[in-house]
């Protein structure tokens, strides 16, 4: 089992004691480890071995965490079922065939077999969401801005943040506590986390919680997604919440503005693998232009020259304003949404994924079914917003994710509701 989802099985000890002492991690590998290989799942860093750690990685080694390996994922994080990747797929530890979603799937399926208590993903669109719903683990998507992204290798750094997953709500609170919080090496932290105790928050105590349930993240859904996800919105009511429906009308242009943005920053992000600076090289034979793009065509697999050709198509002169521009446009829109449902609601609820996992295969020739897949987790990234996914049950035997989202650093609030189901 666990050569489909470590791409490096390195055993990384941390210090003495700490808070996570005795655990073990799996770490995606977009998340940068010192000395150990970090490949994004791509051919073009296979052999990139990182001369310095992310602070998450500095943070997990402090707490005395063990990394037991690097986690499989889609190449550079782009996918939504670990099927991209270069170095193969990933089987569903929770439903064998299937895939573990995606990107961050060996990371979800590492702690789903139990081969790490823990493990940290990146959610750009979704990528820790979904593969905690299709592995049946928990997976929380930080506020932007709560946890360091230095020493993630970028795909969409407007939208992503390094998350934890767990098998349950405590679990990946507790890896919250270790990386939350400022960091003086990326700029775009914020100190809210710096004196965190999300763990503490694992009460389960939903007593009196209003719940918003936007109806446009319904729409859709397959039928037994959706019985599934009342079923535990029926549990939480037993407990005391109270739900009531609310809406979010342009969360219907969420995926187009999504990928608009996602593939334009991508394009940008991943200009800096050209073989010479960094990356698979092709050899040079006396012309750079060709040497260029011999490195890049052997490098990067066809989903991310997919959306790196449409990312700078998006940027380029002309198209910038009728793509790029109007997305930010859709995305400034979803914010406001999100904030006016949150005013009448303390957490918003949906099922993580509109659809139980695919068959191994099954969706790999189809881009636009996999894009459509991220409705409901795309959002929460457009807005800067935390989420959490948590176990909801099952539909024909598959695990179904329910999806709880937040204001603007209110993962505590998250954490104590979800920990009422898993
Ligand atoms: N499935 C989405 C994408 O392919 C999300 C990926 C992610 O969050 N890294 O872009």
């Amino acid at each position: 089992m666990s050569d489909d989802i470590f791409i490096t099985e390195e055993r990384i000890e941390g210090a003495e004691d700490g808070p996570l002492a005795g655990k073990t991690v799996a770490v995606k590998d977009n998340i940068s480890t010192d000395g150990v290989r970090t490949t994004c799942g791509s051919r073009m860093l296979e052999d990139y071995v990182p001369p310095y750690d992310a602070t998450v990685v500095s943070r997990l080694k402090a707490a005395g965490a063990t990394i037991v390996g690097k986690a499989n994922m889609d190449e550079f994080g782009m996918g939504t079922t670990t099927e991209t990747s270069y170095f193969g797929e990933t089987d569903n530890p929770a439903a064998p065939g299937h895939v573990p979603g995606g990107s961050s799937g060996g990371s979800a399926a590492a702690v789903a077999a139990g081969e790490a208590d823990l493990a940290l993903g990146s959610d750009t669109g979704g990528s820790v969401r979904c593969p905690a719903a299709f592995c049946g683990v928990v997976g929380i998507k930080p506020t932007y801005g709560l946890v360091s992204r230095y020493g993630l290798i970028a795909y969409g750094n407007s939208l992503e943040q390094i998350g934890p997953f767990g098998e349950t709500v405590e679990d990946a609170a507790q890896l919250l506590d270790v990386i939350a919080g400022s960091d003086d090496r990326d700029a775009t932290t914020r100190s809210e986390g710096d004196d965190s105790s999300y763990a503490d928050a694992a009460t389960g105590d939903v007593d009196g919680l209003s719940i918003g349930v936007p109806t446009e993240l319904l729409e859709g859904a397959d039928e037994g997604v959706v019985e599934t996800f009342w079923e535990a919105l029926g549990e939480l009511e037993d407990r005391g919440a109270e739900y009531h429906e609310v809406s979010l009308p342009s969360v219907e242009h969420a995926v187009e503005a999504y990928y608009v943005i996602a593939m334009s920053e991508a394009s940008s992000n991943l200009a800096r693998f050209d073989g010479v600076r960094y990356g698979h090289s092709g050899g040079y034979d006396g012309n750079w232009n060709e040497t260029f793009a011999r490195a890049r065509e052997e490098g990067f697999g066809d989903e991310v020259k997919r959306r790196i050709l449409l990312g700078t198509y998006a940027l380029s002169a002309g198209y910038h304003d009728k793509y790029y521009k109007k997305a930010q446009d859709a995305r400034a829109w979803v914010k406001q949404d999100f904030d006016e449902a949150l005013s009448e609601a303390d957490v918003l609820a949906s099922p993580t994924m509109p659809v139980p996992p695919f068959e191994l295969g099954e969706s790999l020739n189809d881009p636009l079914q996999l894009y459509l897949a991220d409705a409901n987790t795309v959002p929460v990234n457009l807005a800067d917003l935390p989420a959490i996914s948590v176990p909801a049950g099952e539909t024909d035997g598959l695990p179904v994710g329910l999806q709880l989202v937040g204001p603007a650093f209110g993962e505590e609030r998250l954490i104590r509701a979800a920990s009422a189901l898993a």
